[in-house]
């Protein structure tokens, strides 16, 4: 393709790009995303690259001159493309499988182009007030009381990173934000508690505030890999015993392997007797406590001191958005807040300023992207979708688990299914190797995409439902390539 270069009018041109040029390839722009969407499966879900190839066709210096947009939309198909895995499509069942959605997409793009920086109130008044609103919308639709306040951040990583330093600045005595903890021999060694399901985010947020990973405890699963709260119990007896000081439990609703849901009740109980800061990771799970008849697996949630649920994971808003709640905003903001001369307003005694709440200074208009998916697709719409996808996943727990050659490894309470092939004329020792193989060979058919787990050394594939364009038809086609592929490994 030969390629247009710059204009003379583009390289004298001192501003941005002209209105008139703007509109004309942002419509472009959208024409080409609704034809993705549309032709969506037309694509394989993964692509067929090797390590370093996209990179190889891409030119390693800048562009020393301007081009027109003209050449950059071309490349888009041309060089971008042929890599992308693609998350949009009804056949990923991998990780958790989430989308985006066309509101949230509209919401995204004008939160890009109104781009503004929403440290402070004063900075932008709409970003803190709709934030304020939307997640109190969120908070109702999810069942928490009114008294948890929310605040967004990118990812459920930080926020959890931000409940547990909250956690750590109740404990008042020790006066870690003012003194540190590197070189006391004042300040005993602090202890957070997680199952050993728990996501590996909450140990990375013991590193970060200096815990360790000595400073984090894996409390053991039962059965069905839901931490046990005698154990919990008898290990923070323990440690008191010798000397540590307990000041968090986290506890999972709907673990990233298995999907499992702690008991939060017990776990709540135990933390007000010792008292500790129960935070609740919600990552995934959380987006089902808009549909009501699931409202009951989060029983005792009500009790944490904080929770994070993802909207970017299944609520179908766009990546990134992540949502932290908390009872006790007061001691997250008390953790976070320095306000230089250069930031004080004359406003800063009647509103929110929301950097004050976090490690960022700076912060993205993201409730527009929530404010736009709550009320396109309304609490009923969003709950039928995700009421959809439990229905497809149970129907294909029970596809799973009327068949011979397959088994389940882990009970499905939300969208996420944990089995494996299990024919019985192989021996045990045989069935990590033969499901990995099952796993590389169903996902080199490019068609589907899933990732697997291991639980208890046992490997272990697992199916998520969470796309919008998810339909059954998709999952009976997974279905159908899954037994297709364990045949074909079994004729080799
Ligand atoms: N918590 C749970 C339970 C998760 O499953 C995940 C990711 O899948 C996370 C936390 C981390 O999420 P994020 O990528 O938003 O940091």
């Amino acid at each position: 393709m030969t390629k247009t270069t710059t204009t003379d009018s583009q390289s004298q041109n001192l501003g941005d790009m002209p209105t008139n040029d703007f509109r004309r390839h942002t419509h472009q722009f959208v024409d080409w995303i609704a034809d993705y969407f549309e032709n969506i499966e037309q694509h394989a879900v993964l692509p067929d690259v090797a390590p370093g190839e996209i990179r190889a066709k891409i030119p390693t210096a800048p562009p020393l001159s301007g081009e027109p947009m003209e050449n950059i939309l071309p490349d888009v198909d041309r060089l971008i493309m042929p890599g992308m895995t693609h998350w949009n499509h009804p056949n990923f069942f991998a990780y958790f499988a989430i989308t985006g959605s066309g509101p949230g997409l509209l919401g995204e793009l004008l939160s890009g182009a109104f781009n503004i920086n929403g440290m402070l109130w004063k900075t932008c008044p709409s970003a803190t007030e709709l934030e304020q609103v939307t997640m109190d919308w969120l908070r109702q639709m999810i069942g928490l009381p009114n008294n948890f306040a929310g605040i967004i951040y990118d990812t459920a990583s930080i926020s959890s990173l931000h409940a547990v330093a909250a956690a750590r600045e109740q404990l008042t005595d020790l006066r870690i934000r003012e003194e540190g903890l590197a070189g006391r021999a004042d300040v005993p060694r602090l202890r957070l508690y997680i199952s050993e399901q728990t996501h590996s985010s909450i140990e990375k947020a013991a590193i970060a505030l200096g815990l360790g990973i000595a400073g984090v405890r894996q409390i053991p699963t039962d059965e069905n890999f839901r931490m046990s709260s005698g154990a919990l119990a008898e290990a923070i007896a323990e440690d008191r015993r010798r000397g540590w000081r307990p000041f968090c439990v986290v506890a999972t609703v709907g673990t990233t392997s298995t999907t499992s849901i702690d008991p939060v009740p017990a776990i709540a109980d135990i933390c007000a007797r010792e008292n500790l800061w129960l935070h609740v990771d919600a990552a995934y799970g959380g987006a089902a406590a808009v549909v009501p008849e699931m409202r009951h697996l989060f029983d005792g949630c009500d009790r944490a001191d904080s929770i994070v649920m993802n909207p970017h994971k299944w609520l179908f808003v766009p990546f990134d958005f992540s949502a932290l709640y908390t009872r006790k905003p007061e001691v997250l903001r008390r953790a976070f807040s320095l306000v230089p001369e250069y930031l004080r307003t004359s406003q800063d005694n009647q509103v929110e300023n929301l950097m004050d709440y976090g490690l960022q200074l700076g912060r993205r208009f993201r409730a527009l992207k929530l404010w736009f998916v709550l009320r396109y697709f309304g609490w009923d719409g969003l709950a039928a979708r995700i009421r959809a996808h439990i229905r497809l996943a149970q129907q294909f727990a029970g596809w799973v688990d009327s068949h011979p050659d397959f088994e389940r490894m882990a009970p499905a309470p939300f969208s996420t299914v944990c089995f494996r092939a299990h024919p019985k004329t192989i021996e045990v020792e045989k069935l990590n190797l033969l499901n990995e193989q099952l796993l590389e060979a169903v996902n080199a058919t490019r068609e589907i995409f899933l990732s697997h787990t291991k639980l208890r050394e046992q490997y272990v594939l697992r199916l998520a439902i969470g796309n919008l364009r998810t339909e059954e038809r998709h999952v009976r086609r997974a279905w159908e390539i899954i037994q297709r592929q364990l045949e074909e490994i079994r004729l080799e």
